[in-house]
Order: C-alpha cells, then sequence, then structure tokens
C-alpha cells in the first residue's frame, strides 16, 4: 500500500495505479493486476520519455 511510481529524471511521483481495490504489480514491463489474469494489464505510465520506476 502506498507505493509510488517516480521519475528517474525529474523525480515526479504519482500513485500507482490500481486495480480491484489494489496496487497493481510490475511483471515484464507492464502493470498487472494481481487478483486475476483477467484483467489484463497496463502500460508503465511514463514520464520526460522514460517508463517510471516503483520507489
Ligand atoms: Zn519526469
Ligand atoms: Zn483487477
Amino acid at each position: 500500500m502506498g507505493q509510488k511510481l517516480v521519475c528517474s529524471v525529474c523525480g515526479r511521483e504519482q500513485e500507482v495505479p490500481t486495480c480491484c481495490d489494489q496496487s497493481m504489480i510490475l511483471k515484464n514491463g507492464y502493470l498487472l493486476c494481481c487478483c486475476s489474469k483477467d484483467c489484463g494489464y497496463q502500460p508503465i505510465p511514463e514520464c520526460c520519455g522514460k517508463k517510471m520506476v516503483y520507489n
């Protein structure tokens, strides 16, 4: 809970997207719902031309 995505270039932070009331997890370069594969996946948000990272 309370995880954030941070831009490694400018330091901007944003909340990790949620699905099924839980933070999505990072897997194979995508964000996945940890509850069900049926929820699908989302691309990782980008900032400054780079994918944001979990801090
Ligand atoms: Zn940035
Ligand atoms: Zn879900």
